[in-house]
């Protein structure tokens, strides 16, 4: 993720922010720009020379910064308007809930932008394209609680909102083993698959893909119910990224695809604030030095990426330990997942 800076008063902003805690300037940001914008507290638009822009109709609901051009018909932003159902606002807890998924969502949807990745015409393909539900369990009649599964099938995605709530989450985290279980690494996971069927199967890449990550083709129901009975085998991490990952071809690539988008994420971050070993240009709203004008999301090599990765999370874990915290980043990375990861780089850029 960049940086940003107010346009007004140039003090530093984040990506989630709609109002500048400075001069208290209202906030809001256009994704094609990848810019924020500003507009005085009396001023309902927006306004980038003769475009003026609208806000998003969740802004007020959920304090979605995102806008929109004023002549678009479209009410929701780019993001929002891909969420196809909510819980239900009548419960206290849904509508911060809903708040942190979509926040999480927007920088899924940050990343997919700059990685030029298709997320399919709601209007043409209203069947196909990326959608996302975000459902609570519900108590049925007979006293039992109906479960609501995080996943993905055809391009809809659906998230459970309980993964919201940070103590339920790290209940989850705990019992499962993960190192990493967050928002923004579930919509990177669930994505993962969105993306396999449109860019693996039936492609040319198939058979590299299975040289890699194994048949897809193996019985998905029974692989998963061996997971959870068994676990990961000994000695998984010489493979995978995560011992979920074991479990299926498919959770293999899911799991890899979401641990990419966090290293490139992680090196654009560090890039802006001048941690990845190359010295930022002065002011918030140029593109850091070390690589092209696309940053680390257009790195068109794969290895430059892994060679700024690996010492910066050695220096993160060594921040972390020096203030008595956990590490930073708990992953050896062997030469099989270096492939795995090369694999999908390739995927993403190839297209381009
Ligand atoms: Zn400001
Ligand atoms: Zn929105
Ligand atoms: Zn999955």
């Amino acid at each position: 993720m960049r940086r940003y800076a107010c346009p007004n008063c140039s003090n530093e902003v984040h990506f989630r922010n709609s109002e500048c805690v400075n001069c208290h300037s209202r906030l809001g940001y256009v994704p094609a720009w990848d810019q924020m914008f500003y507009a005085a507290q009396d001023d309902i638009k927006w306004h980038d020379g003769a475009t003026a822009y609208k806000a998003c109709a969740n802004r007020q609901l959920i304090s979605c910064n995102w806008l929109i051009e004023d002549e678009d018909p479209e009410d929701y932003c780019r993001s929002c308007r891909h969420t196809l159902m909510i819980p239900d606002l009548s419960a206290p807890e849904n509508c911060d809930h809903w708040a942190a998924l979509e926040e999480a969502k927007r920088r899924l949807f940050y990343s997919l932008e700059k990685f030029r990745l298709d997320v399919g015409d709601l209007a043409e393909q209203p069947d196909t394209a990326l959608r996302f539900e975000f459902k609570a369990d519900m108590l049925s009649a007979d006293g039992k609680t109906k479960r609501v599964l995080t996943g993905h099938a055809n391009g809809l995605v659906t998230i459970n909102v309980a993964e919201a709530d940070d103590p339920t989450r790290e209940k989850y985290r705990k019992a499962m083993g993960e190192p990493y279980r967050t928002l923004i690494g579930h919509f990177r996971h669930e994505v993962g698959h969105y993306y396999w069927d449109h860019l693996v199967f039936n492609t040319p890449k198939l058979d590299a893909y299975r040289a890699i990550f194994g048949d897809e083709r193996e019985d998905y129901g029974e692989a998963l119910k061996r997971h959870y009975d068994q676990g990961a085998p000994n000695g998984w991490e010489a493979n995978y990224v995560s011992s979920y990952a074991c479990a299926h071809s498919w959770e293999d690539f899911a799991e890899t695809w979401a641990h990419y988008f966090h290293i490139v994420d992680g090196l654009e971050t560090a890039g802006w604030y001048g941690l990845d070993g190359h010295t930022p240009d002065t002011g918030l709203n140029r593109t850091p030095g070390g690589w092209s004008d696309a940053g680390p999301y257009g790195a068109a090599e794969f290895e430059p990426l892994m060679q700024a990765w690996v010492p910066l999370t050695v220096a993160m874990n060594a921040m972390n330990r020096s203030i008595g915290l956990g590490d930073f980043y708990p992953f050896v990375l062997s030469d099989t997942i270096f492939a795995k990861l090369e694999f999908i780089h390739g995927l993403i850029h190839d297209r381009r």
